[in-house]
């Protein structure tokens, strides 16, 4: 397990890396969080503390850059995270974590993965002190988002978190969107942008709100609710 810290946000990147980053700049960055917390902290060597935020791949087949969050790393965290790897793409200043990348070539398509381990920071204390907003694997299947962030729990310890599913995007300036909070039902949200509508784009309205609500209560009737 490689321990790689990104901390170093001030030291440049080599002209070997600024190369090997340059054959990345195009790619797309995927965000991702793992169901799992990655691992616990590590005490490092010289009594300082490694904690585990993400593991990075880089798939060439597929063009994509995927960082793969630990269930519970804070949003804070995961943003920093994402600029690192938007600075590596660019070929700017950073960054020593991918020194550490490693190479594993897919025999199955002759394609390289790399890998790095863990990629997270070097503390003095076990815990990083950041209040605030992290970040937690959907377990919702009808969900569209794959990850959402949180700031508080259920009494089992649950994320409250907004699931959002369905959504209808009207030109005249209507959004309507299926969600649900953690353990909730699924409702409708509407936002208008004016409160003054055509009467076409009212029915419209109209039509899609219940489309919605009909869909909404489908699924409150049929799936128990899980938390
Ligand atoms: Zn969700």
């Amino acid at each position: 397990m490689s321990k790689v810290s990104p901390t170093t946000g001030s030291s440049t990147m080599t002209p070997e890396q600024v190369d090997f980053a340059a054959r990345f700049a195009n790619y797309e960055i995927v965000l991702k969080v793992s169901t799992k917390r990655i691992c616990a902290p590590e005490r490092n060597d010289d009594g300082t503390w490694f904690l585990p935020g993400c593991v990075l791949t880089i798939n060439t087949r597929i063009e994509q850059i995927i960082v793969t969050a630990s269930d519970g790393l804070d949003a804070v965290g995961l943003e920093r995270i994402r600029v690192a790897v938007e600075n590596f793409c660019a070929g700017r200043a950073w960054c020593a974590a991918f020194d550490k990348l490693k190479i594993r070539i897919d025999s199955s398509d002759g394609s390289e993965v790399f890998q790095t381990g863990w990629l997270g920071w070097t503390s003095d204390t076990k815990w990083l002190d950041r209040d605030g907003w992290r970040v937690t694997a959907c377990t919702d299947d009808r969900c569209a988002e794959t990850w959402h962030e949180y700031d508080d729990t259920t009494e089992l310890g649950t994320p409250m978190v907004i699931h959002r599913s369905d959504t209808i995007k009207h030109l005249a300036g209507y959004e309507l969107a299926m969600v649900r909070e953690t353990a909730g039902p699924w409702k409708v949200e509407v936002e208008v942008a004016s409160n003054e509508l055509d009467v076409f784009v009212a029915r419209s309205l109209c039509n899609d709100i219940s489309w919605l609500a009909i869909e909404c209560e489908k699924l409150n009737a049929t799936e128990a609710v899980a938390a």
